[in-house]
């Protein structure tokens, strides 16, 4: 998909292709910076996002505010987004059918965006994106790099509200993500 941001949003929210478009109040596309160099892919829009049409604006939405406040982020340097833009029934885990389908549209986001680091927060977006057999508490805190971009998958904010015992691991993981936008940013003024 080689297309505009116009273009992709309005497809995003003319789009029907899975059943989750059925029960929604409102697309959720995501937001931020469109050339962000962090982006965070979560799962899908919950009850408030659905209400609002925003990613992350509820309680887990504001816990991650408050974690990118803590490496001196605002939510509009960087773009906050999800694996599928319609609210999964329930708040239930996408289907990986569902999930396949909408990821040309996250695809397509990260394309206009170019990010240079991408955090994946949860397991959905981890299997979704690495491959079903990657486990989140194995695969946290450690970098991959693909196509030069540099991925790290993280807890999600929600199961951090669940269990607070992974807040822990969480800021150890936020501070490699800090650390390495610091790197990036030195290592391309060197170069300019
Ligand atoms: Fe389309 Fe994605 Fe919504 Fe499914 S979740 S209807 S693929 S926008």
């Amino acid at each position: 998909m080689n297309i505009s941001w116009e273009e992709l949003t309005a497809r995003i929210q003319a789009c029907t292709a899975c059943p989750l478009s059925r029960s929604i109040t409102n697309k959720v596309p995501g937001q931020g910076s469109h050339s962000a160099r962090l982006m965070l892919i979560g799962e899908g829009p919950g009850a408030q996002e659905d209400l609002e049409g925003l990613a992350f604006v509820g309680a887990a939405g504001q816990l991650l505010t408050k974690m990118l406040a803590a490496i001196n982020l605002t939510r509009e340097e960087v773009f906050i987004a999800n694996i599928v833009k319609c609210r999964p029934p329930g708040n239930r885990v996408p289907l990986p059918q569902e999930a396949e389908t909408c990821l040309p549209f996250l695809r397509a986001q990260t394309a206009l965006i170019r990010p240079r680091i991408i955090m994946l927060l949860g397991a959905t977006a981890l299997k979704t994106l690495m491959g079903e057999d990657k486990r989140i508490t194995a695969c946290r805190g450690k970098w991959i790099i693909s196509k030069g971009v540099y991925i790290m998958p993280t807890f999600h904010p929600a199961a951090l509200l669940r269990d607070p015992g992974k807040k822990r691991p969480a800021w150890e993981d936020l501070k490699l993500v800090r650390d390495k936008l610091a790197e990036l940013e030195s290592s391309e003024a060197s170069t300019s």
